[in-house]
């Protein structure tokens, strides 16, 4: 069956990374159609919208999305695509490979983020000039969906260290619900779980993150913690992500549109490639997506390598050096 893929290559190297997956993956090879859909800052200049009605139609209609980067646009652009695509939970799994110089080679976590509400729930105000506020929502319907999905994650992918982060001693009513409604989901599945102050984890996950496997977390824990991770691995290069709803998906890297950098022709593409994998396993090509991480992984330990990873290839060649793997 050819599964429909809506690619939404967006800003900076997004507009880099994403035909490197698309190359891999018409190597892997699977049978997808691409529907090529525009969004970001250029689209803004352009048409006057981020995120055009017809984008979001393709990747509603869409059996998976695959999203490069968005730049200034960004809260315009990912977070509606996010909900267009009805998805709740932000998988990013943080993983040292061999044969690079990450700060803690023994890191292999997960990040199970709430992907719907919390601080980015996007209600600010200005209550006048020089105060403003930004409305934390936490409900039990979301805590509940994103605590099940991860203790679900962790059980089926075979990690037996459950975390769930929270600052429940300083927001405790939103932070309160989400803890408690998390901790029963994992009595009721009679799951081992530890609780721990996302600040204090923060640090720990620093000095060991062997500690941890998986790591359920409200929505702007779960982004910051991932970036951190990001670190401990050797950059934002490396980190894929998924963002799975009950019918649909969409597929990301972790990092932005990276102006610095963007037009260079250096990005490094692992993080994109990656999650082009992830939405292999999600869409029942398993042996495939495990295919496409053993050629990444390989090429991520014997070369050629982008700048970020203290190589001097750009995107293409390392693209072609993973292609050549598969
Ligand atoms: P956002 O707020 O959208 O996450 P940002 O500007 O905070 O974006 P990034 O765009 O992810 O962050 O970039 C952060 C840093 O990481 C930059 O120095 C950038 O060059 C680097 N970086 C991010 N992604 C890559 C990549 N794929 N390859 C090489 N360097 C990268």
């Amino acid at each position: 069956m050819t599964h429909e893929i809506a690619v939404i290559p967006g800003d900076g190297i997004g507009q880099e990374v994403t035909p490197a997956a698309i190359d891999v993956l018409e190597a892997a090879p699977v049978d997808f159609e691409f529907v090529h859909g525009d969004a970001g800052d250029a689209v803004l200049e352009e048409t006057g919208e981020a995120l055009p009605q017809e984008t979001r139609d393709i990747a509603a209609d869409a059996d998976a999305t695959l999203f490069g980067a968005a730049g200034e646009t960004a809260a315009d652009v990912i977070l509606p695509l996010r909900s267009v695509v009805g998805s709740f939970a932000n998988v990013r799994p943080a993983h040292a490979y061999p044969g690079l110089d990450a700060v803690q080679p023994q890191t292999d976590l997960v990040f199970i983020r709430e992907n719907t509400e919390g601080v980015y729930a996007g209600i600010e105000s200005e209550i006048t000039d020089g105060v403003t506020t930004c409305t934390r929502v936490i409900t039990e319907e979301a805590s509940r969906d994103i605590a099940e999905f991860g203790f679900d994650y962790a059980n089926q992918n075979g990690y037996d260290d459950v975390t769930i982060a929270h600052k429940a001693n300083v927001m405790r009513t939103t932070d309160g619900l989400f803890l408690d409604v998390a901790e029963s989901v994992g009595d009721e599945r009679s799951a081992d779980y530890d609780t721990a102050l996302m600040d204090a984890l923060a640090m720990h996950l620093i000095k060991h993150p062997e500690e941890y496997g998986v790591v359920i977390c409200p929505n702007l824990a779960g982004d910051m913690l991932s970036d951190l991770a990001a670190g401990l691995v050797g950059g934002l290069g490396l980190l894929p992500s998924a963002n799975v709803g009950p019918d649909n998906a969409l597929f990301e890297p972790v990092h932005g549109s990276a102006p610095d950098i963007a037009g260079q022709g250096v990005a490094n593409p692992s993080a994109m490639i990656l999650s082009a994998a992830m939405m292999l396993d999600h869409l029942g090509y398993g042996e495939e997506g495990d295919r496409v991480r053993a050629a990444v992984e390989d090429v991520l330990d014997s070369g050629p390598r982008t700048p970020d990873l203290g190589g001097d290839a750009g995107t293409e060649a390392v693209t072609d050096a993973i292609v050549d793997r598969l």
